[in-house]
């Protein structure tokens, strides 16, 4: 099949039939849900077209055009993963996203590479390795807090940490994300979440 592509590298956001959304996929997953036959609806935009060969008879191409956000009925239900008492897994990357790279002490914005993750209640005293208890921090304030508690340290926590629901974590773990597809996110974070005032912040920078 020859391939000419508008938009390869572009995650395409994936959902259950009934619109939540379950995770991220690449074009060739979408392809085989495509010819699999499994795709319900398309929302968003039209993100790519995929050209075959020549019908011999018909002598019309082949063509395939895949959307940036796609229903499917194929057994799996996201809705488990939106009830509350869902935790999705702690891991730096989507704990740096969640605080958008700035050390949640100093306030300041760095590379992955500076970053580590600061429990602010310390392990030694007590504290969970979980996201209501881990937040960003740059490896000078990490360092300059040590194993004290941010009131021991004088340090003040400039965001309450917390735990993102499955769309807010599908959000987090992707940093190109079309607006058709931020929106849609969005629309299933709670109205609460800080990651709206953030992600309008950030915007307007
Ligand atoms: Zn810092």
């Amino acid at each position: 099949m020859t391939m000419i592509f508008e938009e390869l590298s572009q995650p395409i956001l994936r959902t259950d039939a009934s619109g939540l959304p379950i995770e991220w996929i690449n074009f060739r997953h979408a392809v085989k849900l495509y010819y699999l036959d499994v795709v319900l609806y398309e929302c968003g935009s039209e993100l790519l077209t995929l050209h075959g060969g020549v019908n011999a008879v018909s002598g019309i191409r082949s063509e395939l055009k895949i959307n940036s956000i796609i229903a499917t009925d194929s057994g799996i239900a996201a809705k488990n993963k939106l009830l509350n008492d869902y935790t999705p897994p702690l891991t730096n990357n989507a704990l740096f996203q969640r605080d958008f790279h700035l050390c949640m002490y100093c306030g300041s914005r760095f590379m992955k590479s500076e970053l580590s993750r600061d429990h602010v209640t310390p392990i030694v005293h007590g504290g969970k390795d979980e996201w209501n208890n881990c937040v960003t921090a740059c490896k000078r304030c990490n360092q300059h807090k040590g194993s004290l508690t941010p009131e021991q340290a004088n340090m003040k926590l400039i965001a309450i940490p917390f735990t993102p629901n499955h769309a807010e974590f599908i959000f987090l773990q992707k940093k190109r994300i079309l607006a058709d597809q931020m929106t849609f996110l969005r629309a299933h974070f709670p109205r609460t979440s800080p990651l709206h005032r953030r992600i309008e912040e950030s915007l307007n920078i």
